[in-house]
């Protein structure tokens, strides 16, 4: 033990700790070496004080200190992580990563000038919705489109410029709230809007929506519940159903649709998920729904429908409050246009349905891949048959079936694995279920694997 006074003496004049070759030849900003040799010198200072170092450290374990300082404050906030956790549209990992075709779109477009809202042809102005109108208008088989910063605002936007100061019929059962305290009565209230609400929470039937409509009622609404399911004695009225009331009694049908999917998912075994192309078909008059769910792309809220609503929703002046960014553009523009050539190609190229399109069987061999790759470090493990959730509020109640590697440790806890891995520069996010720590592969990439490997045979045995 030393005396606290010896121990501060010891420490080095910080232009002998910066010129220390650790130091001197760090690959980071000069500010940010300087930054963290400050904090580190104060803080080993502040614990001597405090009694909680008792002995001297050298020059070189404080300037190890300080590059270990300086790796954090260099690192980005937002950044990467591996997403082990199965749940392809995982809202807090950011939902739908885009496909590469949608990642150079935005490579290409940001740093040089476009013609965001230039008409090439013409020479004079242009407007931002047209790139990516045409392509939507194709795929969705809609008359016209528009596309805002996200569904919620698309939602917020349509029922202000439809239906202000008049009645929005909607069923008890689809007064959904969905994450982020939005929930569809205050998005009517927020709209002036009357909400009319109709039907039992389990059951509405068509003659609820007639009684209901009087010479104030401005559209009748269909919300989609996208992140909970009614189930046992329910009863809904049919989109058909609904849109033949709205031509007799003179209203627009508008559907809320959260996730939207183009491709039909009962060829992935999942039950019940609406199509955007069903929407359309069934006449509704506009429909709403996200880029970043099950569409695969960027954050977006994308509007199509009847031109004539649409031509008055484009016109609100709130359209130009909630608009989409170009970044945004690129990347719909490029994700719809692997729609457009085609189903195959889209299941090849977009990583949302080629994760939720994957076969068990290659899912196990891909979780044997791993598991191989774990144990060839010295790391015992098991792969597993498992089950993954959707995420993003969508179909909440199916699981689908997976393989994941489980990892028991024997040196720490479940929670201390979890902590370590999630705490490395590239945080890797598995789950903990019973007791164990699971990799769940379908999110995984395997150029990650040997990275994850690594990080776990650390973790284990570190
Ligand atoms: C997800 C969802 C929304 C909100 O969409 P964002 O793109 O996240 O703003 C709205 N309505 C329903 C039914 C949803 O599922």
């Amino acid at each position: 033990m030393a005396e606290k006074n010896e121990i501060l003496r010891s420490i080095p004049k910080m232009d002998e700790l910066l010129r220390l070759s650790v130091l001197a030849e760090l690959n980071a900003a000069q500010a940010s070496i300087t930054e963290a040799a400050r904090e580190t010198v104060e803080n080993f200072r502040r614990e001597v004080l405090a009694g909680n170092i008792t002995e001297v450290v050298s020059a070189e374990e404080l300037a190890q200190q300080i590059v270990r300082r300086v790796k954090q404050l260099e690192q980005p906030a937002f950044r990467p992580i591996v997403n082990a956790t199965g749940v392809s549209l995982h809202t807090n990992l950011g939902r739908a990563c885009l496909s590469k075709r949608a990642a150079d779109a935005v490579y290409g477009v940001v740093s040089r000038y476009t013609n965001l809202e230039y008409n090439i042809e013409e020479g004079r102005r242009g407007s931002r919705y047209d790139h990516v109108k045409n392509l939507l208008t194709k795929v969705t088989g809609a008359e016209s489109a528009l596309v805002v910063n996200n569904n919620a605002s698309a939602v917020l936007l349509i029922l202000c410029a439809m239906a202000n100061k008049g009645e929005v019929i909607c069923s008890r059962g689809e007064l959904v709230e969905i994450g982020g305290a939005f929930r569809v009565p205050e998005i009517m209230q927020q709209c002036g809007c009357y909400l009319k609400e109709v039907g039992a929470t389990n059951k509405t039937h068509l003659k609820d929506y007639v009684n209901a409509i009087t010479e104030n009622t401005k559209a009748l609404l269909k919300v989609h519940t996208s992140n909970f399911k009614i189930v046992g004695f329910t009863d809904s009225v049919s989109l058909v159903d609904m849109v033949k009331l709205g031509r007799e009694k003179g209203l627009p049908v508008i559907e809320d649709l959260g996730s939207g999917s183009l491709v039909d998912l009962e060829q992935f075994g999942i039950h019940d998920e609406p199509t955007v192309q069903n929407s359309v078909r069934a006449g509704v008059d506009v429909i709403s729904f996200s880029g970043d769910k099950l569409l695969g792309g960027p954050q977006a809220g994308i509007i199509i429908g009847k031109k004539q609503y649409i031509d008055i929703i484009k016109r609100h002046p709130l359209n130009r409050a909630v608009r989409v960014d170009k970044m945004t553009l690129a990347a719909l523009e490029a994700t719809l246009r692997s729609y457009a050539e085609g189903e195959e190609q889209a299941k090849k190229e977009i990583p949302v349905l080629s994760m939720l399109g994957a076969k068990v069987e290659d899912l196990r061999a891909k979780a044997e891949y791993l598991a191989t790759m774990i144990r060839s470090r010295g790391t015992e493990c098991e792969v597993r048959s498992e089950e993954d959730q959707v995420g993003g509020g969508s179909v909440p109640t199916q699981l689908l079936p997976t393989f994941a590697v489980a990892l028991s440790p024997k040196n720490c806890s479940v929670d201390g694995l979890e902590q370590r891995l999630r705490l490395r520069e590239l945080p890797i996010v598995g789950r903990i279920h019973d007791g164990v720590y699971l990799l769940s592969v379908r999110t995984m990439e395997e150029k990650d694997f040997a990275y994850v490997a690594e990080a776990v045979s650390e973790a284990m045995n570190g």
